[in-house]
């Protein structure tokens, strides 16, 4: 995140205070620091680039299916049940300002991406060893718990083991992260499948609440940006790589690495990516809620 230099902001009561990557952050301009204004935008970033142009209805159809989760979830999260300014409303949260712990909790149901290439390294994830022999995009006999570090801005995140998030956290709420984490993959894969959609794999943020002490899910989660989805009847007809028809960012990632090598700043995305991309993260919003997209 980069901290804002200019203390104004568009929306009246709020002034910015950060911009992620793909959210802008806002405060309460009279200094209530017990909630927040998330703003997700349409950017798009890869590779931890922030990619042009940007997919016009993404930051909508994100923050919806992240509305749609929580509802699903069993577990206390930062909404507040407030309504955001209006023309941002589709796009924006109000949420409990939390004190972030520095893990993301990444759960694996399958092995593709940045933990494939650490299994053909070692035959392990973050220090969890698999069995040999899998390729890419390949279901695991049980989903897997493969913490990251949370790096300060800037700097890349990296794969940690469980004993490094002990580490950082401590050893009980180290527990409950790994616990709860894989509570809800479970539960969220299951109401996948049923959609016809395998959830490979997704990443949750987890906060403190400072009022209450009570371990919070926030940030935004099982969208499209934060988690691999593929097409289950595609999977299951295909082989090889040829069976990850996916409902995320891995369109953008492929075309990325047919198409840049990795060196300087990213090429700008072709119009069929960016509508190819919108079209995926569409589906995925109908297939999985049963309503029509917000866009
Ligand atoms: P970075 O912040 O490192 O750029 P990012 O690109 O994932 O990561 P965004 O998704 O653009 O970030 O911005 C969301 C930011 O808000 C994240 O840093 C996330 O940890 C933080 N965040 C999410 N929910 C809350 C909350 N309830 N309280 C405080 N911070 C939160
Ligand atoms: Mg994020």
């Amino acid at each position: 995140m980069t901290s804002a230099t200019s203390n104004n902001s568009e929306y009246p009561g709020w002034r910015h205070l950060a911009s992620g990557k793909v959210r802008e952050l806002f405060v309460p301009e009279d200094g209530d620091s017990s909630k927040m204004l998330l703003v997700a935008s349409n950017r798009i970033s890869a590779f931890d680039h922030i990619l042009e142009p940007e997919i016009p209805g993404k930051g909508a159809l994100l923050t919806q299916l992240s509305n749609w989760w929580f509802k699903q979830i069993q577990l206390p999260n930062h909404l507040l049940q407030e309504n955001a300014p209006e023309p941002i409303a589709t796009r924006a949260m109000i949420v409990k300002q939390l004190k972030m712990l520095p893990v993301e909790c990444v759960v694996r149901g399958a092995i593709t991406g940045s933990g494939y290439q650490e299994y053909l390294r070692t035959g392990a994830v973050c220090g969890i060893t698999l069995p040999a022999g899998l390729s890419d995009g390949d279901l695991l006999p049980e989903p897997i718990y493969t913490p990251a570090y949370k790096a300060p801005q800037g700097e890349h995140d990296e794969n940690i083991t469980y004993e490094q998030s002990v580490a950082l956290v401590g050893p009980e709420l180290a527990a409950q992260l790994r616990d709860r984490s894989l509570e809800i993959f479970a539960a969220a894969a299951a109401r996948a499948r049923q959609a016809g959609i395998i959830l490979a794999d997704t990443k949750f943020e987890f906060g403190v609440d400072p009022a209450t002490g009570a371990l919070t899910l926030a940030d935004e989660v099982l969208t499209s940006d934060s988690s691999r989805y593929w097409d289950a009847a595609v999977y299951e007809a295909g082989t090889g790589k040829d069976r990850l028809a996916s409902f995320d960012k891995q369109i953008v990632r492929n075309w990325l690495l047919k198409n840049w090598d990795q060196t300087g700043t990213p090429p700008e995305l072709p119009a069929e990516i960016v509508t190819q991309t919108l079209e995926r993260y569409r589906e995925l919003f109908t297939k999985l809620t049963g309503e029509n997209a917000p866009v």
